[in-house]
């Protein structure tokens, strides 16, 4: 199956238009863009397609409906194919415990996730091209896989050939300027990271309801 490659701010839109309590979806796909005022879903909240004026009436949506739209939420946060993703909740419900909670930690365990999320990539789909460059390693190996699963005492540095290019642009000043979540650690003095423990539900901000993907995995 191939990868989304259509105008990513449609489905920020398409995500807000059918959010039901009206709060504005952003799924933070074009990096800065994304925290300024040429934000899309700042600027226009309507559905694709939809006028911007005019009845905007809203269709009653049903149980599966919700189940579907926030399982559709989850899968563009992140990036991943929809068979890639059945697969992350089928992993997590072989795990003894919550499995909502299980698949969402897997998918915040990918290495591209982890990169977005310690500042070195302005969006996930830069840090999944980052990724498969070959700019990291993991425990001191080349690891070109976005998809790998990092786990708790994991080191991330970054290959010496590419710290010494620009291919990086102004991401390590963002790193340094900006704290990743708790759960990793950046040291700027020596340019590596480490994966301290696995991330707990209260730190992935990620804005879904992992409950409604279960049912609807479950159905
Ligand atoms: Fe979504 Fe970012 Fe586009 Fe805003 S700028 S609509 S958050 S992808």
């Amino acid at each position: 199956m191939s990868r989304y490659t259509g105008p990513v701010c449609r489905l920020c839109r398409r995500e807000t238009a059918a959010s039901k309590t009206g709060e504005k979806i952003k799924l933070f796909l074009k990096g800065d863009r994304c925290l300024s005022r040429m934000c899309a879903v700042e600027r226009r909240g309507t559905a694709p397609g939809q006028k911007t004026t005019g009845n905007k009436s809203r269709t009653k949506v049903s149980e599966y409906g919700r189940q579907l739209r926030e399982k559709q939420k989850m899968r563009r946060y992140y990036g991943v194919h929809e068979t890639q993703f059945r697969n992350y909740f089928r992993e997590a419900a072989r795990v003894p415990g919550q499995t909502g909670r299980t698949f969402l930690q897997l998918l915040e365990r990918r290495l591209d996730n982890v990169i977005y999320r310690l500042n070195l990539a302005q969006s996930r789909a830069q840090a999944r091209q980052l990724v498969t460059h070959r700019h990291f390693r993991v425990n001191g190996r080349i690891v070109n896989i976005p998809s790998y699963v990092v786990r708790a005492g994991d080191t991330i540095t970054i290959a010496p050939a590419s710290l010494k290019s620009t291919v990086f642009g102004s991401n390590l000043e963002v790193a340094q300027s900006r704290r990743p979540p708790e759960w990793l650690e950046w040291n700027d003095e020596e340019k590596i990271a480490k994966v301290l423990q696995p991330p707990p539900r209260e730190q992935i901000d990620t804005p879904v309801d992992e409950q409604l993907i279960v049912e609807y995995y479950s159905r």
